[in-house]
């Protein structure tokens, strides 16, 4: 089937190759000309585990193809994808300039039936902002459906070729069933397709994400009780997870959450309980959770070099906002070195992808390093930041030989507290003052 996705960034970009993967000839169109010319030349402008391989068999085996130009992208395509941004706007909700935008300009181009599919995260009622933008000018009958996605960077491909389920909000029997023919060499395992109202559909994505959020915001209040009542959160975490209501996932203690789609969505869904006079107040709170426990890090360093990081070197691993992604959006290691720097310190810093978006962000700022223990040369401290897995069993020996001081913030609990004692590292971390595993 011929397919068009509308912006080439981590969704799309992601969708639009598996979609070429399963055999389908897919276009895919963004307005950055500079990301389109490196696509076509064959380079990758995201760091997806795997996703490299696919795309460059789909390009020269031509079922992918890339254009800055709307009307050549979706001409002759029986389905057209939306996989734009929908970053928070000044009040908080989400901003749907890009979506209404394109869906305007496609009512404008589009001759024969086709199906427009919302993959972007967007407030319930969009389905239907998005169906009068295109009714504007379009000359023919169309389709729009809400097709929420729940891929996770670092795992993206793999979740895209094996979802554990497709939500499909639609009320038009003829766009469910070109969506199944589409979806179908995805769930050969059994997942599910699940057909909803748009309006549930595009609910259900705000409420995933909002889920999490909150499991994350929960096992950090444990974790901060933990400290203050000498237990362990690594053990609670261990002692609830058995329990298959609750599940192993998303438990571990550590710095908050990040990332372009948490915060923003958790925002959104607050904003739209507003909008209908509803006090959602659980998820104010894991905002407000989430804000203090992202620099908490900080005020413990602040306390260790008795209240001033003015003239501190501080060695940073990890900046990612989390491990096999390049992405650094809401990434709270962006946030604490800003903070850090703020209040006089120097940073010296090293992600194993995220350098690049790292040097626009902060270039010049900071010291990018070559490696992680370039980080470390004549530090005052080490803070880490992102749970790469490069950063689990370092060599701890040649880390003593490079700091100043052995002292480690450990955002992530990376470590074993009695190892680290061996070794004489100062050792700061998330819920485990008590450092007993049994
Ligand atoms: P992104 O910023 O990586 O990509 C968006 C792309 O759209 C960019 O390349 C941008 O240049 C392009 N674009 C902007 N305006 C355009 C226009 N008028 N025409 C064509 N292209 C245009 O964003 P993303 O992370 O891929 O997220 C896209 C949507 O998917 C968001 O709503 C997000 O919430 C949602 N989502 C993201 C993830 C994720 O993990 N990143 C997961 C699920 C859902």
């Amino acid at each position: 089937m011929k397919i068009a996705v509308i912006g080439s960034g981590y969704v799309g970009l992601v969708t639009g190759t598996c979609l070429a993967e399963t055999g389908n000839n897919v276009t895919c169109v963004d307005i950055d000309i500079n990301k389109i010319e490196k696509l076509n030349a064959g380079i990758i402008t995201i760091y997806e585990p795997g996703l490299d391989v696919i795309f460059k068999r789909n390009l020269k085996q031509e079922r992918l193809f890339f254009t800055s130009n709307l009307a050549a992208g979706i001409k002759g395509a029986k389905i057209i994808f939306l996989a734009l941004p929908t970053p928070p706007g000044e009040d908080g909700n989400a901003d749907l300039q890009y979506v209404l935008k394109v869906s305007e300009e496609i009512g404008k181009l589009i001759d024969e039936y086709i199906i427009i599919v919302n993959k972007s995260t967007v407030p319930v009622g969009t389905s239907e902002k998005v169906r009068k933008a295109v009714e504007k000018s379009a000359k023919t009958d169309f389709d729009v459906v809400s097709n929420p996605e729940f891929l996770r960077e670092g795992v993206a491909v793999e979740d895209f070729m094996k979802p554990d389920r497709i939500v499909i909000g639609s009320s038009s029997d003829k766009a469910k069933k070109i969506m199944e023919s589409i979806y179908l060499p995805f769930l050969r395992q059994g997942n599910p397709i699940i057909f909803m109202d748009e309006r549930s559909a595009e609910l259900t994505k705000y409420a995933a994400n909002s889920f999490l959020a909150t499991k994350i915001s929960f096992m950090n209040e444990i974790a901060n009780l933990c400290d203050l009542l000498g237990a362990n959160v690594d053990n609670v975490r261990k002692g609830i997870g058995t329990d298959d209501r609750i599940g192993k996932r998303f438990l571990f203690a550590g710095i908050g959450y990040g990332g372009s789609c948490f915060p923003k969505d958790v925002l959104a869904l607050c904003k739209t309980s507003d909008e209908v006079k509803y006090d959602f107040k659980i998820l104010n709170s894991v905002m407000e959770v989430n804000a203090l426990q992202k620099t908490k890090l900080i005020e413990t360093a602040r306390q260790y070099f008795d209240g001033n990081l003015n003239g501190k070197v501080l060695g940073v691993w990890g900046l990612a906002f989390k491990p096999y992604t390049d992405d650094i959006r809401e990434a709270p290691a962006i946030e604490n070195i800003r903070k850090l720097l703020s209040e006089g310190a120097s940073i010296q810093a090293f992600d194993p992808e995220a350098m690049e978006n790292v040097e626009k962000e902060l270039g010049g700022l900071i010291k990018l390093c070559d490696n992680q223990y370039q980080a470390l040369e004549n530090a005052d401290a080490l803070f880490i930041f992102t749970e790469w897995p490069v950063f689990r069993t370092p060599d701890f020996e040649k880390m003593i030989s490079l700091l100043k001081s052995k002292v480690i913030f450990d955002g992530r609990n990376l470590y074993e507290i009695d190892d680290l004692h061996k070794f004489g590292f100062t050792y700061f971390n998330i819920g485990r003052t008590n450092n007993s595993s049994r």
